[in-house]
């Protein structure tokens, strides 16, 4: 496998990545609760508390796939909202754009129909992004940026749409380091990526199995926190969940 995967050109990596998502779309949501145990919603929670949304707010929402992030932003702006209204305060909601930005229109495809709530729904790469400089006042990527063929590229793009004071965050599959917890992730990865499981939703071992060395050859915790300081983030944190398995990653543009 490990040799397979390093004589994964840099286009086939994307042509993998992207057959991948187009099979598992329809099933993406069910495959993720099924996956990890409905953890990845609790995940999600948390990294949606730490960007503390707010009404009015511009979020761009990076390999968004079917919206999962988005739609918790948009949840968590609306009980602000709320709030506000009960205390007599003005509402901001209205001005409050969410994009999803994904490179796969599959994934894009089914959380559009889900979506009755006009998040934008945007076809793009994490690398290329067209949206204008300083555009942003958040930025979120979940499990997303391993798939990406060139981190750095992503990260100096997040930088470049960010406002000045804008949040930037990353959650992604990452590494443990007590062998007890190793073994945990172990299992946990193999829960969520283990190319038979792959096979059967997506009908594709080659693709998965290389997902799942995706997963092993993304830079540890404190090597991913110096790349987004590189891009030229400050106050670069992360947080580690359930032991590593998962890590939120944090930066601030000033
Ligand atoms: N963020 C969603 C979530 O947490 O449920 C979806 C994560 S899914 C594991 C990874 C997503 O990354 C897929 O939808 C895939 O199409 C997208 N993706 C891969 N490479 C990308 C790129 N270069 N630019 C934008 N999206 C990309």
């Amino acid at each position: 496998t490990r040799r397979r995967f390093k004589e994964v050109n840099e286009e086939e990596k994307a042509k993998l990545v992207g057959n991948v998502f187009t099979k598992v779309a329809p099933s993406y949501d069910l495959m993720n609760d099924m996956m990890s145990g409905g953890l990845h919603r609790l995940w999600k929670d948390r990294l949606v508390s730490k960007l503390h949304p707010f009404p009015g707010m511009n979020h761009l929402d990076v390999a968004g796939g079917t919206g999962d992030i988005a739609f918790r932003i948009l949840d968590n702006i609306n009980s602000v909202s709320h709030r506000a209204l009960k205390n007599g305060q003005a509402e901001g909601e209205d001005d409050t754009k969410i994009y999803v930005l994904d490179i796969n229109p599959n994934m894009l495809a089914v959380g559009r129909m889900l979506d009755s709530r006009c998040l934008q729904w945007v076809e793009g790469d994490a690398e290329a992004l067209t949206f204008e400089e300083s555009s942003m006042d958040g930025y979120t990527i979940a499990f997303g940026i391993r798939n990406v063929t060139h981190i750095e590229r992503a990260l100096d793009e997040a930088y470049r749409v960010l406002k000045r004071g804008g949040r930037f965050l990353c959650m992604e599959l990452s590494h443990v380091d007590t062998p007890l917890l190793n073994k945990c992730n172990l299992r946990l990865l193999l829960v969520f990526s283990h190319p038979s499981n792959g096979e059967v939703v997506a009908g594709d071992r080659d693709s998965y199995q290389y997902l799942v060395e995706s997963i092993r050859q993304f830079p540890k915790q404190e090597k991913f926190a110096r790349m987004i300081a590189e891009a030229g983030f400050q106050k670069v944190e992360y947080e580690n969940l359930v032991g590593g398995v998962v890590a939120i990653h944090t930066g601030l543009k000033l």
